[in-house]
């Protein structure tokens, strides 16, 4: 399938986030973090409110429940984060690393509108130093063995990155760490700097990647296809790890072409030097009867496919069913996609397709 970008698609960038409405927790304001924020917020005359606790925040605008979730994604909450007891975030890294929780995108069928419930609005957390020393902690306990965190569990925290500036002292953190790995994933291309960070190879950065039919319908307040291929490019090219999460894989009318499109594109922007070590996740689209309902409720012109009757149903780790594609779909599409990626980048490691 032809590329739908156009001159004047190309020209209008993502722009970055800037919240509708602020909250503080009083004692994020003790943090040059939490004021940094604050300063930012005032700059650009944004209403903004104080809170006793991030986690409870109600009463936000909007008559119904639509109207509050959708005032809910552009609302900002600065607070600390108190739990440090981090969740395990298996297969590809051994701890889910806090720095923020909820995203601005509206991705169709993000695992945070079931995860995270009621409280869909964006947290972000000032007591980096805290979080570092825990994650220290967990390190030395894996000692000699390598711990990797991830950093995008419940969050994309390139997209939060030009608030709090955050996951770049988390690289570099993670860059004096021997024995302590960063990971993360992001559909941003706001990466510029990460750019000239001291990372020592000890970041990998993945760009969850799609055909760009699939972005276009389903992923609307995203980076764009185009973007996110650059941005992985000059990632590369400042030498960091690089990886890709194909996620998720949807069969749709013209999908061989649209993936093809894919690995094309990536090839033509990735420097060689990038494609000794690439990893590509690979995840097909599924979908669990609570989260359909949920996205039928939120997205309800949504074109995203949840027939049942269409689907695998397969028991899920978190004690309900999913519906995945049947296996001759799941096979075909696997195939492809494997096939194209190595066409394009025979050194590449595929880590999983599930
Ligand atoms: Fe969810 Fe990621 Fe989309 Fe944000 S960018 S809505 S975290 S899938």
């Amino acid at each position: 399938m032809p590329s739908t970008d156009t001159p004047s698609r190309r020209a209008k960038e993502t722009a970055l986030f800037v919240p509708e409405l602020v909250y503080f927790e009083p004692a994020a304001l003790e943090y040059p973090k939490g004021q940094r924020i604050l300063d930012w917020v005032k700059e650009r005359g944004l209403p903004y409110r104080t809170t006793a606790s991030h986690n409870r925040i109600t009463n936000l605008p909007g008559d119904t429940e639509l109207e509050q979730y959708k005032t809910a994604k552009r609302t900002l909450v600065v607070g600390l984060r108190k739990t440090l007891k981090f969740d395990t975030s298996k297969p590809s890294a051994e701890y889910a690393l806090p720095l923020a929780t909820g995203c601005m995108g509206h991705c169709h069928y993000c695992y945070l509108q079931t995860t995270l419930g009621a409280k869909p609005y964006i947290r972000v957390y000032v007591n980096t130093e805290d979080i570092f020393a825990a994650a220290k902690t967990y390190i030395d306990e894996r000692a000699p063995e390598l711990t990797r965190f991830e950093a995008a569990c419940t969050s994309d925290p390139v997209g939060l990155e030009h608030l709090t500036g955050s996951l770049a002292e988390t690289i570099e953190f993670m860059a004096d760490q021997p024995l302590g790995r960063l990971r993360f994933v992001t559909k941003y291309h706001h990466i510029d700097s990460l750019l000239p960070l001291r990372h020592n190879g000890h970041t990998r950065i993945r760009f969850s990647v799609n055909a760009d039919y699939v972005i276009r319908n389903f992923e609307p307040g995203t980076s764009r296809f185009h973007e996110r291929i650059e941005a992985a490019g000059r990632i590369g090219k400042a030498g960091y790890p690089l990886g890709f999460i194909v996620a998720p894989i949807i069969w749709y009318e013209g999908w061989p072409e649209g993936y093809a499109e894919l690995f094309d594109k990536l090839a033509k922007e990735l420097p060689t030097e990038a494609t000794k070590d690439l990893t590509f996740e690979l995840i097909q689209h599924r979908f669990t009867k609570t989260a359909k309902t949920v996205i039928e409720k939120r997205y309800p012109k949504s074109k995203l496919e949840m027939d049942e009757a269409k689907r695998k149903k397969k028991w899920g780790r978190w004690g309900q069913h999913k519906y995945v594609y049947p296996d001759e779909q799941a096979e075909a599409l696997r195939e492809w996609i494997t096939e194209r990626i190595f066409e394009h980048f025979p050194q590449a490691r595929i880590e999983y397709f599930t």
